[in-house]
């Protein structure tokens, strides 16, 4: 595969950018080699400056359920446009969202429209200490919820790569009142609540875990950690960032039937543009300014263009209702890289929920951040680059989930396992 223009661009970017990239984890750090610049993106496949195809399965890091440049989505877009680019005042198209939102998803009452996954965390915790009075939240190893100061404690995804759990530039006054915790270990939040219960604002956690690749919660977790904020007045907010609308149509809380008090929303609920959004209980959500004292602002918040492609993308959504495909092709492409791992001999474990998915090189079951930093990630950035030469466009790193569109064919998933096949045998 010819990469010149891409090595040029990524030589250019590097004078004025840092790293080449605007977001460390699409720098190829953890795989080594130079990114692709993408030029296009078309239904299921990327097309870089070289003219390279690929099946892609990163979707931008999730929001591409419907594959790239839907019809429906880009005429939305564009008539969207049509009226212009941004008010700085209400708009009909924000509330047209917030009603679709609080009617999808069991836990929302009100929501807010933000702009990123990071600003919807940072504001769920600010108003879930606002509303509770306390300081101390918890958060769970290798979770990520975006690079908000007080999360950057042994972080997943980027943080967790870089092998920077705390990141520098961090004062320690903004992380001294977060608790690291094990993910899907209910004996150690039990006895952290039993020791700090009445000083614990939130939990803040990822139903499905994307970002230490996929780690699937065990439903007496959820379970617990919903017994404990009830028992203590401690708000818990779930982070479906990713999972929204990806894992299902009412996110992971319907899958798992467990309603947190707060969500913080991102990624498909945008189209693909710039979007977040945070919600949960109207007795809450009343802290949130101007009906309450917490502040928080945007100025391009509920923009109308991006409300315009994350609408169209969800009516498509709960009008096609892809989820039971999405399930069969998930089914197929797990089967499929669980067998060539097999085939080859290669240590493995393969989690997955519906269309999201990660073939993880380690002997035990993925349960916690302790076990998926056992990973081989050298193992990983061998199948990568074998993938990659084979015009597979996979997460570059191991610690992150794998994403099959609706635009995915059987075909473009037969031609990934027999990629797969060939890759894991030559790596072996
Ligand atoms: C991507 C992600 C975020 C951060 O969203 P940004 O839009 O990148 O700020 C937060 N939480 C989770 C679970 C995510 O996957």
């Amino acid at each position: 595969m010819n990469h010149t223009l891409s090595h040029q661009q990524i030589e250019r970017a590097r004078k004025v950018i840092p790293g080449g990239v605007n977001s460390p984890a699409r720098a190829f750090g953890a795989v080594g080699g130079e990114p692709v610049v993408i030029d296009r993106g078309q239904g299921a496949y990327l097309y870089d400056l070289d003219g390279n195809q690929y099946i892609d399965y990163i979707g931008s890091w999730g929001p591409q359920i419907l594959g790239h440049r839907h019809p429906q989505v880009m005429q939305a877009i564009s008539d969207a446009l049509a009226k212009g680019t941004s008010f700085g005042a209400p708009c009909a198209a924000e509330t047209e969202m917030a009603e679709f939102l609080c009617e999808a998803v069991p836990s929302l009452e009100k929501v807010r429209m933000v702009n990123s996954g990071t600003e919807a965390t940072m504001s769920a915790i600010r108003v879930a200490r606002g509303f509770t009075g306390r300081d101390r939240i918890i958060k769970f190893s290798g979770c990520y919820h975006g690079h908000v100061d007080s999360l950057l404690v042994q972080a997943g995804s980027g943080a967790l790569t870089l092998g920077t759990p705390s990141s520098p530039g961090i004062p320690k006054g903004c992380t001294q009142d977060t608790l690291s915790l094990e993910y899907n270990d209910c004996q150690q939040l039990e006895e952290t609540f039993e020791k700090f219960g009445s000083e614990i604002a939130c939990i803040i956690l990822e139903p499905v875990v994307g970002n230490m690749g996929t780690v699937i919660p065990d439903k007496e977790f959820l379970q617990t950690c919903r017994d404990l904020c009830t028992k203590h007045g401690t708000v818990l907010i779930f982070d479906e960032v990713m999972t929204g609308f990806r894992v299902a149509f009412g996110c992971a809380q319907s899958l798992f039937g467990i309603t947190p008090d707060m969500t913080a929303l991102g990624k498909i609920i945008g189209g693909g543009m710039p979007v977040g959004a945070y919600g949960g209980r109207a007795d809450i959500m009343a802290k949130v300014s101007p009906d309450g004292p917490v502040y928080q602002a945007g100025t391009l918040s509920g923009n109308p263009v991006a409300m315009a492609a994350g609408l169209s993308t969800l009516k498509l959504l709960r009008d096609v209702n892809p989820y039971p495909h999405l399930e069969l092709m998930g089914e197929k492409l797990a089967a499929g890289l669980t067998a060539a791992a097999q085939a080859a001999g290669i240590p493995h474990q393969l989690a997955r929920v519906g269309s999201m998915l990660t073939l993880f090189f380690n002997q035990q079951e993925v349960k916690n951040y302790s076990i998926s930093s056992q990973n081989d990630t050298s193992r990983f950035a061998k199948y990568f680059h074998g993938m990659l030469n084979r015009g597979i466009y996979l997460p570059c790193s191991q610690y992150e989930a794998m994403f099959i569109s609706n635009a995915h064919t059987e075909e473009d998933l037969d031609k990934t396992i027999q990629a797969a096949q060939e890759v894991l045998k030559e790596i072996a």
